[in-house]
């Protein structure tokens, strides 16, 4: 059980960080939700978790753009025993006509918001004795695919940098890992669907199944529920010695 720790989850007001947020709380873990808009209904999320698994949810504000408030989430969130770096978003286009925004926003908040949060959690983590780091990468952080050169470089910087930070807390009783997603229907992916079905005139089903889960050998999307599951287990006392790896999570992709 995680009773008693905190976690903190970026980009967490939909898709896989509010699903991996849920499992915590199944497990007993307070949880800071986390992304940059303050509606009503983001702050209901964490009212409605903290009612259904009666533990502490709060949203926090906090753009993981920019590199003060990533540092200004872990420090309004108060403890951070448990950091999921999630926030994520994805665009697709041919590296010579890949917009510069576009670049400079994927690698600051797939990559550069995880720098950001991890130096801001570690000390903390320390001085409660015990940490764990979780970072969402990809299967996209182990191989490649055409048209997403940002996410791609971002998300085996990601994989990177978690190998970087086991090392440097390996005597410690804090662990970094990065779970490594294959195709989750979630809205990022919801999003890709309409371009990918004009790109190959094919309808939805088809592009679900041909073009998507292609290289997903199950031809199932994962869900966020198994990614909770995942993120749980390396909170667990059995995975104190898994740190600085990856766990696949992709329906057999990169056995491929
Ligand atoms: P999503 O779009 O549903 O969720 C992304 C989350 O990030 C949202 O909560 C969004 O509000 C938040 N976010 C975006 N920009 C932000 C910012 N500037 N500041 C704070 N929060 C911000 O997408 P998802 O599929 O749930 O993706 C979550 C993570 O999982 C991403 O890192 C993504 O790369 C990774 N991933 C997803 C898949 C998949 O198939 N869905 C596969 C592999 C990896």
């Amino acid at each position: 059980t995680l009773k008693g720790k905190t976690a903190v989850i970026t980009g967490s007001n939909s898709g896989i960080g509010l699903g991996v947020a849920r499992e915590m709380a199944r497990a007993g873990a307070d949880v800071v939700l986390n992304s940059f808009t303050d509606r009503d209904e983001d702050h209901a999320l964490a009212e409605e978790i903290a009612k259904e698994f009666s533990v502490n949810a709060r949203y926090i504000q906090a753009d993981m753009s920019k590199g003060e408030d990533c540092r200004g989430l872990i420090d309004k969130a108060g403890s951070c025993d448990i950091l999921i770096n999630n926030a994520g978003i994805q665009h697709v286009a041919p590296i010579d006509e890949f917009p510069l925004d576009k670049w400079d926003a994927i690698i600051a908040i797939n990559l550069n918001s995880a720098f950001h949060t991890t130096a801001a959690a570690l000390p903390k983590m320390r001085a409660a004795g015990w940490g764990r780091v979780v970072n969402i990468a990809s299967a996209h952080g182990l191989t490649a695919s055409p048209y997403k050169s940002a996410y791609v470089a971002a998300k085996h910087g990601v994989v990177g940098m978690t190998k970087t930070v086991a090392l440097e807390t390996a005597e410690e009783p804090i662990t970094a890992n990065a779970i490594c997603p294959g195709y989750v229907l979630t809205p990022l992916v919801e999003a890709q669907i309409p371009d990918t079905m004009e790109k190959y005139n094919m309808g939805r089903e088809e592009v679900i199944k041909k073009v998507m889960l292609e290289r997903q050998p199950s031809r199932e999307f994962a869900t966020v529920e198994q990614l909770g599951g995942t993120a749980v287990f390396l909170c667990s006392d059995a995975a104190a010695q898994i740190t600085g790896t990856t766990i696949s999570v992709d329906g057999g992709w990169t056995a491929l």
